[in-house]
């Protein structure tokens, strides 16, 4: 059941598929092995990663996040210093604290398996995970999956298919929408703004208090991450030497007198995107939208068009409300991961989110977001995830800037359009989905095509 707190996660960087969901695949292993009684039993445990997890896993931090979610951190409960020095203490004494349960001898080198020529066929985010008793036994193994922005599924979930093939995930709440065309439809007959509608269906959740307060925090944990990567210089870790370039811009535009350039609206959209993009590749405190790799662009359209003078926080609201329905649709009916759908599911289904949450802010008609959304993913079919080094740097940061700008014109142009669409946000979707499954795996979160093998690391 998707809400839109399943789309908007705070967690930690680099990677909502690679780092989160690992960290919570990590604290379900152990909440199973507890049901199951035998957590306390366990003398030693073994993180197996396939697939993509392996090949970009070292680079993505999936072996910390790993480890970190067998110690109990949860990613929007964790400080991000507090987890750096958690893994620290583990690699320097050979032992972990499994939650729940007691110390065990545990060393990354030889208890993290990195299996990258093992090529799942359910999923390709694979993570297996093994308790042993004292005598070396195996008593518990579970095998789960990653399957983009933050979510995770266990084998069961991912081999009990629907009937159409696509995960079956309805939203709560009295409007329903499996389609842009349900969606479309619902807001016609009851007379509702897309914002309205997710918002009639998030009262399923909890009180509509609670949810506003909810919003607000998402948008605060953006806000944040902005100003901190806006502060922060230095060069990013991984060893690609990748200079941090948001507080240098952000200086540059400070001294510059305002607007004396048409193009500033260009550096503003740049450096907010950029400054998310950078913390997160520090492994910083991020919010996915929809996920880690794409983090900075709804914040970036969020902050120069709702906050950036006077924060107008019923506008906040509107834009965060309607990205999150859009964001569904795309979770719904094709993949916001990286490694199954390339760049465009995760910068693609964040820039349609903008578009359409940033129409809505300027008044457009369900008709005209659904525009917007469909514009925002159209140019970027295709989009390919090669990055350098497995890092979430190159070329994920600057790609972020390119998609906020890229968003606010998508939203502009539809705005504009005086004709009918001739191409559905469906019937987008539906091209990025097939897209994906096209596309080799060289270019789905494997670091095995594209820039990764032409951009030498230094
Ligand atoms: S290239 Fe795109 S999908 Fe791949 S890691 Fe970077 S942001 Fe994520």
């Amino acid at each position: 059941m998707l809400s839109v707190f399943d789309i908007f996660k705070i967690g930690i960087g680099p990677s909502s598929s690679h780092t989160v969901g690992p960290m919570r695949i990590g604290v379900r292993f152990l909440e199973e092995a507890a049901s199951a009684g035998v957590l306390k039993g366990a003398a030693r445990a073994k993180i197996d990663l396939h697939g993509s997890l392996a090949l970009t896993g070292i680079g993505h931090g999936t072996d910390k996040a790993a480890m970190l979610g067998l110690m109990g951190f949860e990613p929007d409960k964790t400080d991000p210093d507090a987890a750096q020095e958690a893994v620290a203490q583990v690699r320097a004494e050979g032992k972990l604290a499994l939650h729940g349960g007691g110390d065990i001898a545990f060393d990354p080198a030889t208890d993290i398996d990195l299996r990258g020529d093992i090529i799942p066929t359910i999923h390709p985010n694979e993570m297996r995970l093994h308790l042993f008793n004292a005598a070396g036994v195996e008593i518990f193994a579970r095998t789960y999956y990653s399957v983009g922005g933050g979510f995770i599924a266990s084998e069961k979930q991912l081999t009990t298919k629907s009937e159409d093939d696509r995960i079956a995930l309805p939203q709560r709440g009295p409007h329903a929408f499996a389609s842009a065309a349900d969606l479309l439809g619902i807001c016609a007959e009851k007379n509702l703004h897309v914002h309205e509608l997710i918002l009639e269906n998030e009262d399923d959740f909890r009180p509509r208090v609670e949810t506003e307060h909810r919003l607000d925090q998402i948008w605060f944990a953006m806000r944040a991450c902005i100003d901190r990567g806006l502060k922060t210089e230095g060069v990013l870790p991984g060893g690609l030497n990748v200079k941090r370039r948001a507080p240098q811009l952000w200086a540059k535009l400070h001294e510059a007198p305002l607007a004396n350039e048409r193009e500033q609206i260009f550096d503003w959209l740049n450096v907010y995107a950029m400054a998310v993009n950078e913390e997160n590749a520090a492994g910083g405190r991020v919010v996915t939208a929809p996920t880690n790799g794409a983090a900075g662009i709804i914040p970036s359209v969020l902050k120069y068009y709702c906050a950036d003078d006077d924060i107008n926080i019923a506008h906040i609201r509107i834009f965060l409300l309607t990205a999150a329905g859009i964001g569904m649709l795309y979770k719904q009916r094709a993949s916001i991961s990286g490694a199954e759908m390339g760049c465009q599911g995760e910068v693609g289904v964040a820039c349609s989110m903008a578009a359409g949450g940033l129409a809505a802010v300027w008044g457009a008609s369900p008709g005209q977001v659904e525009r917007a959304a469909e514009i925002g993913m159209e140019h970027n079919l295709g989009l390919t995830c090669d990055p350098v080094g497995g890092l979430v740097q190159i070329p994920c940061i600057e790609r972020n800037a390119i998609g906020a700008v890229k968003a606010v014109n998508a939203a502009r142009l539809a705005i504009r359009a005086a004709d009918d669409p001739k191409v559905s946000l469906d019937q987008v979707i539906e091209t990025m989905r097939q897209t994906g499954l096209d596309m080799s795996r060289k270019y789905k979160e494997t670091s095995e095509g594209g820039l990764a093998v032409n951009v030498v690391e230094c």
